[in-house]
């Protein structure tokens, strides 16, 4: 048998199941197509970086003595969609059948499964091992539950990995750190710089940043709107570098990560966060090594055990959990829009130009790196457009496209359930709405802002008050039900009707404005 193993943007690793399974005289495809860069407008920096990952890849497994075939995106026989260049290239090089690993989006999924049932060679389709848990189990574990839990599912992967574990006792006596994280960063702080991969020295790399600059870059022809340009590209591209992130992280960030997890900075995009999403989801690290570094570092006493469990939550906790909802859920999943929201995507999401600080360098920090760390995305953006009514479909396409590290499996469910709530509450169970208090005392953009956090009616109120309000009144009669709004309702009820009144409407002009986009903002960042 010669299968051809078809091997996808977000399968570069070596211990890939479909690799691991394939017999010597396998032809290994790579194919880049245009179908594939193209559904929403990616980030230059997300395309570069995993056309770029893809091509080293190619060639390490060449060193390793596979036959190795690259379709690349400017070839003039690519069919440019993966399931037509697949076959393609199986019939051209004698292959009987298309061996392939469980992909990271549904709709490629049912694609390959699809083609399984149709199509003249046969696909085989296996699972991935490159996490903690594959979707059966996660079923297994939700199976019979009443309300889906992360923290009940993150204690449960702790105790079968035996992360940051005493025994049968968690680390530090309790499972969840959180109320030591929530520090925000003192006035003369300074984070260590991320380490500098020297992109422009390797010919590889430099070959795919021309490609994507002239294909995708800002001015690109074409009809859709590529977001940012390639100026600040440094992601890993090899796992040698992406090692060389994972070091910098352990040596210099993760002391401090656990209390500053949730502060933003004005000017600093990356604090002490690790940015080492892109390299988890592309298969250049694996997240095992990950969080073993990680618990090595806590048990050799180099860092306290708020950060490494802080840390090693995202991974082993939220990461797997919002996997297994993807997995279990779609495709019912995408469709759900449970409060109902109706807005389409505000033109400031492209723009940076509300003239709310902390709004606009949330926007135009992730034009320049194609990168915000968590709290920025949820809270900031997040909250903004959840505030604001930004229907579903509409927020998850700007997320998709916006973030190197956006693959649908990680970012639906955290847009649409986390950030919109609106899958019921099995991301939250509560939504995670805030009014500017929680910026200001998170972040130093206020003090930069021509708005007043202070303010809740007027000229100068900070549009986050009178929209949080609107939202509440909005979704009333279902959120407060929830014993854990009854708090906010009751504030709300107690609220003169005059005030009440003035923060309606403050709301209702704010959300006209912001419909008029035009006349919006200064327009001036783009
Ligand atoms: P760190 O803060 O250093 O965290 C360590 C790791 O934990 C991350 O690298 C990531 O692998 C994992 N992690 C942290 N939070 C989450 C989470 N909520 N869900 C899953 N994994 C998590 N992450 C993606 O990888 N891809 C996405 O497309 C994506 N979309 C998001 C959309 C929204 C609206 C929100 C609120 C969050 C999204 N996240 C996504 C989760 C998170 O924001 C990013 O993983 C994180 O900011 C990446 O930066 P980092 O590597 O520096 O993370
Ligand atoms: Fe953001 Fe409001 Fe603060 Fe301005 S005042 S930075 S809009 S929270």
């Amino acid at each position: 048998a010669r299968p051809l193993v078809l091997i996808l943007g977000d399968q570069l690793s070596h211990e890939l199941a479909s690799l691991k399974q394939a017999p010597a005289e396998s032809l290994i495809a790579f194919c880049e197509v245009e179908e594939e860069g193209r559904y929403v407008p990616h980030h230059p920096h997300k395309i570069a970086m995993m056309l770029a990952a893809m091509r080293h890849h190619a060639q390490e497994l060449r060193d390793c003595g596979w036959q190795v075939h690259e379709s690349r995106l400017d070839d003039p026989d690519n069919r440019q969609s993966l399931i037509l260049e697949a076959e393609r290239l199986a019939a051209l090089h004698q292959c009987d059948g298309i061996l392939v690993t469980r992909p990271g989006e549904w709709r490629l999924l049912e694609a390959f499964l699809a083609r399984r049932e149709e199509g003249e060679i046969p696909w085989v389709v296996l699972e991935d091992h490159r996490f903690f848990t594959t979707p059966a189990q996660f079923a297994t574990w939700a199976d019979g539950r009443k309300q889906l839990r992360m923290e009940y599912f993150y204690r449960e992967q702790r105790r079968d990995t035996d992360l940051l574990m005493e025994g049968s006792e968690p680390a530090g006596g309790k499972f969840n750190h959180d109320h030591d994280n929530r520090e925000p960063i003192p006035a003369d702080f300074q984070s260590p710089p991320p380490p500098q991969h020297d992109h422009r020295q390797d010919a590889l790399t430099r070959e795919v940043l021309t490609l994507v600059d002239t294909r995708f870059g800002e001015g690109a022809e074409g009809e859709l709107r590529h977001f940012g340009n390639l100026d600040n590209f440094n992601w890993a591209v090899t796992r040698a570098q992406a090692l060389d992130d994972l070091a910098h992280f352990l040596a210099h960030c993760l002391a401090d990560f656990g209390r500053h997890q949730d502060a933003i900075d004005d000017s600093d995009p990356f604090l002490f966060h690790s940015r080492l999403s892109a390299a988890l989801n592309i298969g250049l690290l694996s997240p095992h090594e990950v969080c073993a570094a990680v618990d090595d570092a806590w048990r050799r006493g180099e860092v306290p055990v708020n950060s490494a469990e802080g840390f090693i939550r995202q991974i082993l906790g939220w990461r797997e959990y919002v996997r297994g909802i993807y997995w279990t859920r779609m495709p019912g999943y995408k469709q759900e829009n449970r409060l109902s929201a109706t807005r389409g995507l505000p033109e400031v999401f492209w723009r940076g130009d509300s003239g709310m600080r902390c709004v606009d360098q949330a926007i135009l920090s992730t034009r320049d790196h194609a990168y915000a760390h968590h709290i920025r995305r949820l809270m900031v953006t997040g909250n903004f457009a959840l505030l604001c009514g930004v229907k579903p479909e509409a927020l998850c396409d700007w997320y998709l496209a916006v973030y190197v590290d956006a693959c649908e499996w990680v970012e639906l469910p955290n847009t649409l359930g986390m950030v919109l709530h609106a899958d019921g509450g099995l991301m939250g169970s509560k939504p995670y709405c805030a009014s500017g208090k929680y910026i200001d005392r998170m972040s130093n953009h206020c003090d930069r802002c021509q708005y007043s956090p202070k303010k809740v009616t007027g000229t100068h109120a900070c549009p986050f008050n009178s929209l949080y309000w609107h939202f509440i009144e909005r979704h009333r009669e279902s959120l407060s039900r929830n014993p854990r709004m009854s708090l906010v309702y009751g504030s709300w009820r107690r609220m003169k009707d005059d005030k009440r009144e003035a923060l309606l409407q403050q709301a209702e002009a704010f959300l006209a404005r912001l419909d008029s986009a035009a006349d919006y903002g200064s327009g001036a960042h783009r």
